[in-house]
C-alpha cells in the first residue's frame, strides 16, 4: 500500500511538471530560436546612459538607435523610474522587445549613503551589513535599478591602493563572511521579489593586489596565494547565490583577467559551476590590447568570448566584431549562445519579460527613497563602523556639560567628502558634517566655534593662528582631519598615505595649546600619522560614513553610542612595511626573545610591528576573557570540538566586543600563518555582565591546500587563540588533529 501510494504521489509529481508553466530554460531556448545572429550579439553589449540622461529619450543618439535596433542587452549608470521608464520603451520598439538590464554602482547605499565598505567592515556586525545592502537594494529598485556591481570583495593588503576603500580589508576569513552578507542583503528574497537586486562579484581576481598599490597594475602571484586569500571571498558569494561577477582591468601571472580562460572558465563556470553570467569591467576587453595581449578591438573580442567573459561593458568590442567572427569560423557560435542564455536567464528571473517596466514605479520610488527608517540604519551604521583608537586619561566620552567646544581641521563643516567615493550624486543631499552633528546633539547651552585651520592639500599654515586661538576658548578640542573622499577610490592610488599637508603640523599646534584634543581621522584608507599616535590622548577612525556622518560621530563622541569598531586592515607605521598583515608566516631565525614567537625578519630602522594590528578597536568600557574550555583536546577531521569562553564587561559602560578566534597550524607539509582569522562573535554586555560564548571548531577549519593544491587536513598539532584583537590574545590552547 505504502509503495503504491509512493508510486501515485510521484506520478502526480510528473504530471503536474507536465502541464506547469514552461520552465525559464524552455523560454530561454524558445527566444533564442528567434533571434538573429546580430540579435544575440546584442545581449551581450552593454552602454552606459550618462549621456543619455542629459537629452530627451528622442535625441538623435546612435545608443538609442542601437537599442531600438535590439542591439543592447543593457545599460549601466541610466537611473531613476522615469528614465528607465524611457529607456526601457526603446527595447520595446526592438524586434523580439527584449528587456534591458539596467546596472549601476550601488556600492553604498543609493539615495542614502552608507558608510564606505572598509569602514562597514570595522563593524563585524554582519547582520548590520547585510542590512545595510539590503536598504541600499530598496532604494535603488524603486528606482528601475535591476542591477548593482557591488559588491566589490577583492583582498587588499596595500592601503597606498585607493579602492582598499571599496573592499572588506585583508582578511579572507572576514572577506567571506561580508561578501556573503552583502550578497543576500542586495538579493534579498531572491531574483524576481521587487525589492532584490542583482549582485556582482567583482573583481576576478586577484585585482587588490596590483604591485606596488598602484590601480590596474600587474599581478603576479602564486597558485597558493590566490586559492587561499584572494578567492575564498569569491567562492563565498557563488556559494550565497550571487546573479554575475566582474573581470578585472590586471593582468595576472601574465594573462589579463578578461582574457583569462583559466579563472572564467576553468575556475568559475567549470569548478565552481557558476550559473550566472560575467560582465567585463569598465573597457577592460579593449584594454587587452594596451595590455600587449590582443593585437587590436577585434581580436580582443575574440579572446574575451572564449576566456568566458559574457557581456562587454563599454568596451564597443562585441558589438562590432563578434558576429563576423563567427561568421568568418573564428569564434564558436555555441559560446555565443552560452552567454546569451546565461543573460537572458537572469532577466527571466528578474520578472522583466513579465513585466519589463515592474522596477521603474515613480510611486514607490517616492515613498522608499530616503525614508527616516533608511537615514537611521544607516546612522546606526555609521555608528558601529567607527574603530576607537586610542583614549588616554578616559578623555572619551565627552561630558554633555562640555560648554566651550572647538571644532578644528579642514574636514569640521565638509559634506560631499563624509559621502566617500562611489557614492551615487543628488542635487539635493541632505549630508550631515561633524559641526551640524555636534551643534544638533549639545544644543542652545553650549558654543562650538569652527576654525578650519589649513586645507587638506595645500603647505599654508596662514590659518594656524586662528586655530590656536579658538583652540584657546575652548574646554575641548575635535580635530577632522584626513583626505578628500577622492584621494581614495578607483584610479586614486597614493605612495605616501600621511595625513596630507600640513594637517599634522597643524594637530601639533593645536596640542600644544594643552587643551584635550580629540582626533578624528576621515579616510578611505589606513593613514599613517605616527606623531598623533604617540601624543595626542583620543583618536578616532571615522573613515566616509555617510550621509548620517555627522550625527553619528557626535554620539560616540558624547557615548550615547559606545565604539567598537575594530580595524579590518592592518595599520602600518610606515609606507616601507606595506605589505603589513597579521597572518604573516614564521621565517627560520630564531626570535628575539624567549617569549616571542616572532621569529625574525626584521629592518634595521623599523619594528616589524603594525601602528595598529588587525582586529584592534578600543571601547570606552573593558572586557575580560576567561575560562576556555575545549570539550576535547583531540580531534578527528570528521570530528568537531566545541571551545567556550566567558567574556565580562568590568568597565561602568554597557558596550561591545567582537571575541575574535584564531588558529596556528604548528607543523604541515606547507608553511603556515602564524595565525589565522576563524571565526568572530561580536556580543552585547551590559557593566559587570558576563556571557559564555561558543566556537565550533572542524574539518573546515582546519584545511589548507598542500602541496599539490588540494584541500586537505593532515594530523597533527594546532595552537588556538581567543583575543580582542590580533596582537592581543588572552586565551591560548593546544590540541591534536588525528586523521
Ligand atoms: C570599475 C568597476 C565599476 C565600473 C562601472 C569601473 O571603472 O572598475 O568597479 O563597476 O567602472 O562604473
Amino acid at each position: 500500500v505504502l509503495l503504491s501510494l509512493i508510486i501515485g504521489s510521484s506520478e502526480l509529481c510528473a504530471q503536474t511538471r507536465i502541464s506547469s508553466p514552461k520552465s525559464i530554460d524552455d523560454k530561454v531556448s524558445e527566444l533564442m530560436s528567434k533571434m538573429t545572429l546580430e540579435e544575440k550579439v546584442g545581449q551581450l553589449n552593454q552602454y552606459t546612459g550618462e549621456r543619455l540622461a542629459t537629452g530627451p529619450v528622442t535625441a538623435n543618439s546612435t545608443k538609442y538607435e542601437d537599442i531600438k535596433a535590439g542591439r543592447v542587452g543593457s545599460m549601466l549608470n541610466v537611473r531613476g523610474a522615469k528614465d528607465t521608464r524611457e529607456v526601457q520603451a526603446l527595447a520595446m520598439q526592438s524586434r523580439l522587445k527584449i528587456p534591458l538590464l539596467f546596472g549601476l554602482d550601488v556600492v553604498h547605499g543609493y539615495r542614502v549613503t552608507f558608510p564606505i565598505p572598509l569602514a562597514e567592515a570595522a563593524s563585524w556586525d554582519i547582520p548590520a551589513i547585510e542590512g545595510a545592502a539590503r536598504i541600499a537594494a530598496e532604494e535603488a529598485s524603486a528606482s528601475g535599478i535591476h542591477w548593482t556591481f557591488a559588491p566589490m570583495i577583492d583582498i587588499s593588503r596595500d592601503p597606498r591602493w585607493g579602492r582598499v576603500m571599496e573592499g572588506a580589508g585583508e582578511d579572507p576569513y572576514l572577506g567571506s563572511i561580508i561578501s556573503s552578507a552583502r550578497v543576500k542583503g542586495f538579493q534579498g528574497k531572491g531574483l524576481g521579489t521587487l525589492d532584490a537586486i542583482m549582485a556582482c562579484a567583482k573583481h576576478f581576481a586577484a585585482y587588490g593586489a596590483a604591485l606596488a598599490g598602484r590601480d590596474y597594475n600587474s599581478v603576479d602571484m602564486s597558485e597558493r596565494m590566490l586559492h587561499e586569500v584572494y578567492l575564498p571571498p569569491f567562492k563565498a558569494a557563488m556559494d550565497a547565490g550571487v546573479a554575475t561577477f566582474m573581470n578585472a582591468f590586471n593582468d595576472l601571472n601574465g594573462i589579463p583577467a578578461t582574457g583569462s580562460s583559466y579563472l572564467q572558465r576553468d575556475i568559475l563556470k567549470d569548478s565552481w559551476k557558476f550559473p550566472g553570467f560575467i560582465v567585463s569591467d569598465w573597457g577592460s576587453i579593449k584594454e587587452m590590447v594596451p595590455h600587449g595581449y590582443a593585437k587590436d578591438n577585434r581580436e580582443a573580442a575574440r579572446l574575451a568570448i572564449q576566456a568566458g567573459s559574457d557581456m562587454d561593458m563599454e568596451s564597443h568590442s562585441y558589438l562590432p566584431y563578434l558576429a563576423d567572427l563567427v561568421k568568418k569560423g573564428e569564434v564558436e557560435e555555441r559560446l555565443i549562445d552560452d552567454a546569451v542564455r546565461r543573460i537572458l536567464t537572469k532577466k527571466f528571473e528578474m520578472g522583466l519579460f513579465d513585466d519589463p517596466y515592474r522596477f521603474s514605479n515613480e510611486a514607490r520610488e517616492k515613498k522608499t527613497l530616503n525614508s527616516a527608517k533608511n537615514k537611521e540604519a544607516a546612522r546606526k551604521m555609521a555608528e558601529k563602523s567607527i574603530v576607537l583608537l586610542k583614549n588616554e586619561g578616559q578623555i572619551l566620552p565627552l561630558s554633555k556639560n562640555a560648554k566651550k567646544i572647538a571644532v578644528i581641521g579642514p574636514l569640521g563643516k565638509s559634506k560631499e567628502d563624509m559621502k566617500g567615493f562611489w557614492s551615487v550624486k543628488w542635487d539635493d543631499d541632505d549630508l550631515v558634517s561633524l559641526y551640524e552633528g555636534l551643534q544638533k546633539k549639545v544644543g542652545a547651552g553650549s558654543r562650538i566655534e569652527y576654525a578650519m585651520g589649513c586645507t587638506i592639500s595645500d603647505t599654508s599654515r596662514a590659518g594656524f593662528a586662528d586655530a590656536i586661538e579658538t583652540a584657546k576658548r575652548s574646554d575641548v578640542v575635535i580635530m577632522a582631519v584626513g583626505e578628500t573622499f577622492d584621494m581614495s577610490g578607483e584610479g586614486n592610488s597614493r605612495a605616501n598615505i600621511g595625513l596630507p599637508g600640513v594637517q599634522e603640523e597643524l594637530i601639533k599646534a593645536i596640542q600644544a595649546t594643552g587643551k584635550p584634543v580629540v582626533v578624528l581621522v576621515m579616510a578611505g584608507r589606513p593613514l599613517i600619522f605616527n606623531w598623533t599616535s604617540e601624543h595626542v590622548p583620543a583618536i578616532m577612525y571615522t573613515w566616509w560614513l555617510g550621509s548620517e556622518a555627522g550625527h553619528a560621530m557626535a554620539n560616540v563622541l558624547f557615548g550615547d553610542y559606545n565604539p567598537a569598531g575594530k580595524l579590518p586592515m592592518t595599520f602600518p607605521r610606515s609606507e616601507g612595511q606595506i605589505p603589513l598583515f597579521y597572518s604573516y608566516k614564521n621565517t627560520g631565525r630564531p626570535p628575539l626573545n624567549e617569549n616571542d614567537r616572532r621569529y625574525r625578519s626584521i629592518y634595521l630602522d623599523l619594528p616589524n610591528t603594525p601602528r595598529y594590528a588587525f582586529g584592534y578597536g578600543l571601547s570606552y568600557t573593558q572586557f575580560a576573557l576567561s575560562d576556555l574550555k575545549l570539550t576535547k583536546n583531540s580531534i578527528h577531521s570528521s570530528d568537531s570540538i566545541v571551545v567556550s569562553c566567558t567574556i565580562r564587561n568590568t568597565g561602568k559602560y554597557a558596550g561591545e566586543e567582537v571575541v575574535q578566534l584564531y588558529l596556528q597550524d604548528m607543523f604541515a607539509s606547507v608553511t603556515r600563518p602564524l595565525k589565522e582569522l576563524k571565526d568572530f562573535k561580536k556580543v552585547m554586555l551590559q557593566p559587570g555582565e558576563s556571557k559564555k560564548l561558543q566556537f565550533v571548531i572542524n574539518k573546515d577549519k582546519l584545511a589548507f591546500y598542500d602541496q599539490q593544491m588540494n584541500w586537505t587536513t593532515e594530523p597533527g598539532e594546532f595552537n588556538l587563540m581567543l583575543g580582542t584583537s590580533s596582537d592581543k590574545i588572552s586565551l591560548e590552547r593546544k590540541f591534536q588533529l588525528i586523521n
